[in-house]
């Protein structure tokens, strides 16, 4: 099992989530596309629920810590701090620890705004972010069909995982 060349240890799968309360005004920010609705993500960075989740799933597959460590939130420099530009260092994290990506595949539950007409910019968005090609993003929009905290325009939850190869 420890051969170094198996299959088995030249691929790992890594796991994020996230969930950020939803208030009224401002601007939500999500995968790091500014999404005017009159309502925001609450949080202690820009609170950029599917971008959270991305970093923790990366972050996971190369055995790194965790985002809530590498960016603690009781520190000032995190206050408001700029999502994408914490899944770009712990992509770099990700790369100097000598994994890359195979494959990411997200699942988005949001009531509202739908998915699916800004889907195809949020995955150029993220893909640019971590430096591949927009065919390694899988995206998928859910709602809570009008039922509990998503349902009702709450919350945002993200469900992300990672595949990744040893470079
Ligand atoms: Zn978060």
């Amino acid at each position: 099992m420890d051969g170094k060349n198996t299959l088995l240890n030249a691929i790992r799968v890594g796991m994020g989530y996230d969930s950020h309360r939803i208030e009224t005004g401002g601007s939500m920010i999500l995968g790091g596309v500014v999404i005017e609705q009159g309502r925001h993500f609450v949080g202690h960075s820009d609170a950029d629920v599917l971008l959270h989740a991305i970093t923790d799933a990366v972050l996971s597959g190369a055995g790194l810590p965790d985002i809530g460590q590498i960016f603690p939130n009781d520190r000032p420099e995190n206050r408001g701090r700029d999502s994408a530009e914490m899944l770009r260092l712990a992509m770099a994290n990700v790369r100097q620890a000598g994994w890359d990506l195979v494959n990411l595949d997200c699942v988005v539950l949001l009531e509202s705004p739908k998915l699916s007409p800004i889907k195809s910019e949020l995955v150029r968005r993220i893909s640019d972010i971590l430096e591949v090609g927009p065919t390694l993003v899988g995206l998928k929009g859910k709602t809570g069909e009008g039922v509990g905290e998503v349902g009702r325009g709450e919350l945002a939850v993200v469900h992300a995982v990672a595949l990744l190869h040893r470079t």
